[in-house]
């Protein structure tokens, strides 16, 4: 659904427009703050409601909550695709509506639950955003991603198609060459939204291993399913309803008895061991 929409809104006019004094950003260092943010799609519900927070440069935050409680949304803000309906967002301390679009969005990695890949090679589609990216540039991003290997063993290596949105490829190939596109585009700021859907182990710790290269000194905003990205978060925020209703590391939210992130952990083990048997 998250692709969908995705296409839904690359297929849509944009409706947020540059001002015409709009800066440059310049090379950005990645710090984040959201201040009393305030969404609504509608006009009438509200989707975040006077969200404030502060991210520093390099740090990972990781999204937790319900589905519906608004992580989306707020991810979606801070690219732009929609501007605030009251509060604003910050970056480097400017307000990002007085920023250009183009040249923020240039430094804002997203690797979504289902990369989007459009028809072309395989180079292409790692090289998309940074299109004058040479071939050993591409390898690079590839061998950093865990996607060279697979990519070799393909006969037509990097020149191989990879179909109609990528359907050549599987799940954990796709998401692979969508780490190694953000890679090549070495964004300071990180949007992931975790794939739920399953891989085999090795897979897995391939995936594992190429997001924690690419998450690295970058200031990462991560729609956290994977126990592993829940702990290795510098901390987590847990929205309900629109509201960031709980923040800290994963090992501090857990001691809270009766806490909404105790909780969804608590089920989440629950639903483990009913699937085990
Ligand atoms: P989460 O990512 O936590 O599952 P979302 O941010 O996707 O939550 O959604 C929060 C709420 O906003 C949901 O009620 C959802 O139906 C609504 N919503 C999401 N996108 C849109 C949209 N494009 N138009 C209208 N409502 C939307």
């Amino acid at each position: 659904t998250t692709a969908e929409r995705v296409f839904e809104i690359l297929d849509t006019e944009p409706e947020v427009m540059d001002r015409p004094d709009a800066k440059d950003p310049g090379v950005i260092e990645g710090r984040v703050e959201f201040r009393n943010v305030s969404f609504t799609y509608d006009g009438f519900a509200r989707i975040l409601d006077r969200v404030s927070c502060t991210v520093e440069p390099g740090e990972m935050i990781g999204l937790v909550g319900h589905s519906g409680a608004g992580k989306s949304t707020l991810v979606n803000l801070i690219s732009r695709f929609y501007d605030a309906t009251d509060g604003e967002i910050l970056i480097d301390g400017v307000s990002i509506t007085d920023l250009q679009q183009k040249k923020l969005r240039a430094q804002i990695g997203v690797v979504l639950q289902e990369p989007l890949l459009f028809q072309g090679s395989i180079a292409q589609n790692i090289a998309y955003g940074r299109p004058e990216a040479s071939r050993s540039e591409i390898i690079a991003a590839a061998r950093a991603a865990n996607a060279h290997k697979f990519i070799m063993k393909i006969p037509d290596g990097y020149d191989s198609e990879v179909g109609e949105r990528g359907g050549r490829l599987s799940g954990g190939e796709r998401q692979r060459i969508s780490i190694a596109r953000a890679l090549i585009g070495n964004p300071r700021v990180l949007i992931l939204d975790e794939a739920t859907s399953s891989v085999d182990t090795q897979t897995e710790f391939e995936i594992q291993e190429a997001l924690e290269r690419l998450t690295a000194n970058r200031t990462t905003f991560a729609i956290a399913h994977r126990l592993s990205t829940l702990k290795n978060a510098d901390r987590l925020f847990v929205l309900d309803k629109g509201r960031i209703v709980e923040e800290g590391s994963h090992a501090a939210l857990l001691e809270q008895e009766e806490g909404v992130y105790r909780n969804l952990v608590d089920m989440q083990t629950e639903l483990a061991k009913v699937r085990a048997l």
